[in-house]
């Protein structure tokens, strides 16, 4: 199968997923599987192993979520029958409640296991029974040490991000917890990249294992079209707004927003009409006449903007559309090139612009790999931005309109004020007049910027300076580098466990006994907490708030 022809369908039902979870994918607004979806599914069903490199919003959770469902539905025992690692603890909870949503219908447990959070629930669940275990590396060889995860029942493992684990110095506890699994299980290994240690582990632990990679094939010459792509870093709650801005900024005569479900084309659709602009949605649930209604209000200019599904956008050719929108990243660098090949037909121009979360950016690079063109990644217009561009759309219509319209019918009306009101005033209140016909004036909320999500390079433990940085806090770590210690340790007992993300941690430093590590401030209790008597590399630490007065232990 070539993933060329995001065209080339195939539904769920043909990847022969049990009824119960075709509900529950029909029940979120999924219309079709993504590439990752479509070719790993069915091996992985006839319990092959798996390489896939594939980046966050390619769909892979639910590549990997399905199958294990399908095959470990109502086990019924106590003892997990699948395991999922996970380099950190959003992600644990991430994809729990991915498993969740898909397997509610077929009852399967799930239990997301990580520092931090009470393990009293979590010896509780795993006492009552579970079916499949999500967990950072570090928990999981804790509990596996306490006795309490048994994982002698194992049928499938999942390494999801095995790259991130690396990073966060993960390799030996996965080694660790893969040998208490059974040596006939069934193993994935998700990875966005494939450096050769990534490579060396999936040729120790898989078998035989088919190998997907999104985001490989370039598309044929001449498929990539033309267009200004710019893409702007936002987070999740942030992204209805930043879409209002970006549409303030950008103006566009017709766009097309595309969502992934038909619940956020929605969502969205009503959003938009709630702040003021004309949206309309389109989605595959729609019936041949409802289509061609919306249609006609996008071309008649009812209608500014179209919110749709790749499946509900299909064959669609708007001749007015000036943007292409991408509400998420698409799911492989196919289904960018064919949304935006939208715009920019037959020499129109067009822009195509691209809202992705921090955690997507790899994707971006992905499809710049494979489109071969740049997409600029953007600050989210301010506030200020905004009133520039509104004060220039202004300037430009009065510009037309003094070279192009005929204004003599309004010569009385002006020649009469100009009797009480200088000339330059009467000019100062148009322009305020069109400025204000560019839109409302509501919107004054600055959006926030976020950076990249980072993983754990550069946390060099050589830093001489020590005073922290502003905004930070110095933590200690009762262990150093005669207990082994090495940053990445740090960056990954710190990430795994009390979910920073590594870019948020600042200078290490490891003595020979004691480790010093800089997070934010606001996060500082949490991470004493969720590391509180945890161990790091097998060595139990205590973790605490340097103390203020460093001078008696530094000399
Ligand atoms: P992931 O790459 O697993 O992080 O998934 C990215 C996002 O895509 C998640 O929000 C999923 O809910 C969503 N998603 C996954 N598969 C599909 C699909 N076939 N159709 C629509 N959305 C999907």
């Amino acid at each position: 199968m070539t993933l060329n022809e995001p065209d080339g369908a195939g539904t769920f039902a043909d990847l022969e997923l049990r009824p119960e979870l075709l509900r529950a994918l029909s029940g979120l607004g999924y219309e079709e599987p993504t590439p990752i979806q479509r070719e790993a599914i069915p091996p992985l069903l006839a319990g092959r192993d798996l390489r896939g490199q594939a980046a966050t919003g390619t769909g892979k959770t639910a590549a990997f979520a399905l199958p294990v469902l399908q095959r470990t539905a109502r086990s019924g025992g106590t003892a997990p029958v699948a395991l999922v690692l996970v380099p950190t603890r959003e992600l644990a909870v991430q994809v729990s409640e991915a498993f969740h949503r898909y397997g509610r219908e077929l009852g399967t447990r799930v239990l997301p296991i990580y520092g931090g959070a009470p393990i009293g629930r979590q010896l509780q669940a795993l006492q009552r029974g579970v079916d499949v275990v999500v967990a950072t590396p570090g928990r999981a060889l804790d509990h596996l040490s306490r006795g309490t995860l048994k994982l002698h029942e194992v049928a499938t493992v999942v390494l999801d991000e095995a790259d991130e684990m690396l990073d966060m110095g993960f390799a030996e506890d996965i080694e660790a917890v893969l040998e208490k699994t059974p040596g006939d299980r069934q193993t994935l290994l998700f990875s966005a990249t494939i450096p050769a240690r990534i490579d060396a582990i999936a040729r120790r632990h898989l078998r035989d294992a088919v190998k997907i990679e999104i985001g490989r094939e370039a598309p044929a010459p001449g498929e990539a079209p033309l267009v200004r792509q710019n893409a702007y870093l936002v987070a999740r709650a942030h992204k209805p707004a930043a879409l209002g801005r970006v549409l303030d900024v950008e103006a566009p005569s017709a766009a097309l927003v595309f969502c992934r479900t038909r619940q956020e084309v929605d969502q969205l659709t009503e959003t938009l009409n709630g702040r003021g602009y004309r949206a309309e949605a389109l989605h595959g649930g729609m019936n041949q006449e409802q289509r061609d209604r919306v249609m006609a209000r996008l071309r008649g200019g009812t209608a500014e903007l179209l919110v749709a599904t790749d499946v509900a956008a299909r064959g669609l050719d708007i001749e007015q559309l000036t943007h292409v929108v991408n509400y998420d990243v698409p799911s492989a660098p196919e289904s960018y090139v064919h949304r935006i090949g939208r715009v920019g037909r037959a020499g129109r121009e067009g822009v195509a612009i691209t809202l992705a979360e921090p955690r997507e950016h790899r994707m971006l690079k992905a499809i710049e790999r494979v489109t071969g063109q740049r997409i600029a990644v953007e600050k989210v217009p301010t506030v200020a931005d905004l009133h520039e561009r509104r004060l220039e759309l202004a300037r430009a219509t009065l510009r037309e309109t003094l070279l192009t319209d005929d204004l003599e019918p309004y010569r009385a009306v002006a020649e009469s004020l100009a009797e009480e009101f200088d000339v330059m005033d009467m000019a100062l209140a148009a322009v305020k007049l069109a400025h204000e016909a560019t839109g409302g004036t509501t919107d004054e909320q600055e959006i926030p910027q976020v950076a990249a999500a980072r993983t754990g390079e550069g946390h060099g433990g050589d830093r001489r300076s020590r005073t922290t940085a502003s905004g930070m806090t110095r933590l200690f770590f009762s262990v150093g580098r005669r207990a082994g210690i090495r940053p990445q340790d740090l960056v990954g007992a710190i990430a795994g466990e009390a979910g920073l993300s590594g870019g948020n941690i600042g200078a290490i430093e490891i003595t020979d006994k004691f480790s010093l590590v800089e997070v934010p401030q606001s996060a500082a209790d949490d991470v004493i907490s969720a590391l509180q008597r945890s161990h790091i590399k097998g060595k139990k630490a205590t973790v605490r708030r340097d103390r203020p007065a460093p001078s008696k232990r530094y000399r």
